[in-house]
This record gives C-alpha cells, sequence and structure tokens, in this order.
C-alpha cells in the first residue's frame, strides 16, 4: 500500500509562506493498493485539486471515500480534474444522513448557485454511493467504515491490502463526554476501527491546552490522538488535520513533546508519502 498526502490542513485551506512544509491545503490522502489502473483517495478538501492534475491517464477507475461533508472535506470534488475525463469510472463513497442519500446531500453544493456544474452533466461515469456501515470490497482493498464521534454523520476508514493495514479518522473526537479518557475499548469511538493498525491517520487539531476551549467541536488534542493511538496498539501515529492557526513552526514546536518510545508520532506533511516496514506489519497481524 502506498499512501501519499496531499492536503493535510483542517477547517479552511492555509496557503503561504509560514505554511509551505506541512501544507495549508485541506483534507486529501492518495492510497493505492498495488491493483492496476485503480486509486482511492480520501476526502475531497482543496489537497484533490493538485492531485487530479498529474493523475496518470492509465488510471481507470477511482473510488473517493468522503468521511463527511463538512466543507473542509469536499471543497475540491468540483475541481478535481478526473469528473471531466470521459470514461474514467469515479465512484464517491460516504455517508447519507437520516433524510437525504449521499448524492442528494451532495448536490446541495454541487449545484448552482454554489457551482456552475451539476452532477448529472458530468462527463466521467459517476457513481454516488451511501457508504455501507461494515466491510465492502474495492479493487485491491477491503474497506470497513464505521460511524464516529463528530458533528453530523462522519464516518472512519480502515484499508486493508491483505498485507498492511491504513485507518482514517480525519475527523474525530473520543474524548467527548469520557469521564476517563481513553476508557474501555467498548465505549471509545472508533477503537475497533483503528485496533492494531500499521498506521493511524488521525485529527489532532488542537495542542492539548487549547482542546479546553473547543468540547464539543469534533477534533482531538495532538496528547489524546497519541494516548488514542496507544491504547488502540497502532504501529504509527500521523496527526493529521491541522489547526488552521498552527504554522509550520508550531506544529515542530508541539510535535517535540511528543516523542513517545511506544509509538512513532508525526504531523502529516503535504507531499509526504508514508511508509511502514513490512515485517513489522506482518507480526502485529500475526499478535
Ligand atoms: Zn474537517
Ligand atoms: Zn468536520
Amino acid at each position: 500500500m502506498i499512501v501519499r498526502f496531499w492536503g493535510t490542513r483542517g477547517s479552511l485551506p492555509t496557503p503561504g509562506s509560514a505554511t509551505q512544509r506541512y501544507g495549508g491545503n485541506t483534507s486529501c490522502v492518495e492510497v493505492r493498493s498495488g491493483e492496476p489502473g485503480a486509486m482511492v483517495v480520501l476526502d475531497a478538501g482543496t489537497g484533490i485539486c493538485a492531485f487530479g492534475a498529474q493523475m496518470s491517464s492509465s488510471v481507470s477507475r477511482i473510488d473517493i471515500l468522503l468521511s463527511h461533508l463538512h466543507m473542509d472535506h469536499i471543497i475540491g470534488l468540483g475541481f478535481f480534474a478526473g469528473l471531466f475525463r470521459p470514461g474514467l469510472e469515479v465512484h464517491i463513497w460516504g455517508p447519507g444522513s437520516t433524510v437525504l442519500p449521499l448524492r442528494a446531500r451532495l448536490t446541495r453544493y454541487l449545484s448552482p448557485p454554489l457551482f456552475p456544474v451539476r452532477l448529472r452533466d458530468l462527463p466521467c461515469r459517476l457513481a454516488v454511493h451511501d457508504v455501507p456501515l461494515g466491510t465492502f470490497e474495492l479493487p485491491g482493498l477491503q474497506v470497513t467504515a464505521a460511524l464516529v464521534c463528530h458533528p453530523g454523520p462522519t464516518v472512519g476508514y480502515r484499508l486493508d491490502d491483505g498485507h498492511s493495514t491504513l485507518v482514517y479518522l480525519s475527523d474525530h473526537e473520543p474524548a467527548l463526554g469520557a469521564r476517563r479518557f481513553p476508557d474501555l475499548p467498548r465505549w471509545t469511538s472508533g477503537f475497533d476501527l483503528a485496533a492494531k493498525a500499521d498506521a493511524l491517520i488521525h485529527d489532532a487539531q488542537y495542542s492539548d491546552a487549547e482542546y479546553e476551549h473547543h468540547l464539543g467541536w469534533g477534533h482531538s488534542s495532538i496528547g489524546q490522538a497519541v494516548a488514542f493511538a496507544v491504547h488502540a496498539g497502532v504501529g504509527q501515529l500521523v496527526g493529521f488535520h491541522h489547526d488552521p492557526w498552527h504554522d509550520d513552526d508550531t506544529l515542530d514546536a508541539l510535535y517535540s513533546e511528543y516523542a513517545d518510545p511506544r509509538l512513532r508520532v508525526t504531523p502529516a506533511r503535504e507531499g509526504a508519502v508514508l511508509a511502514w516496514s513490512v515485517n513489522e506489519a506482518a507480526a502485529r497481524r500475526d499478535r
């Protein structure tokens, strides 16, 4: 599995010299399973625009897995070049609501007056799916989706290519309402999804001090993400969905406090490719 970050920022794009190293584009992560011609993209923030611009013409199918429909996760969708490529098979997966299917929810953004083109007028071969909660198959990947703690219908994803496992919990506040955190696994949002993953991409929007002023906003502190990752026994944690007010120097300072011998912790960086040892992954699977 190859994992590349195209957007790491939370809430709002933050271009500029102060965010050049970790990136200013909002959530978008490319996942390649090795299945020829197929690609998966997690979320469609502004990062998906640069991803689409360099996408090879040999790609014949792309699956976009949306965690939820907050604007920072779908704002790039209408500007994704793949939607305008005739013949390209594009599948968009994401949560419906209790009253509307995903297609109707997306159409609120992808239609005038907010956007000039309607979904039905796109030249690609588009299929929009309400993501099933549970496990389903994509080319080269087994995907598990589960609802997680965040305002509005929101899912986390676990991707397994038969050799290793990646978990994506972009917007997630598992500490909300917990008297102790992390508590028993069955009471911890996202725990089953994340358990023993080789790599966990997890919401780490705030410093621990900032979190105290943002209870219920749907995000985690870096310290909470570390505690969650240790509790779930993952191989490495990538802190994601950086706060728009955290520039590169701030992120360096914040993450320098979380050198933990039990876990590799890094802040997600736009352009970076995530790697892990195949031997470690095999050992983790056997445990
Ligand atoms: Zn977000
Ligand atoms: Zn959100």
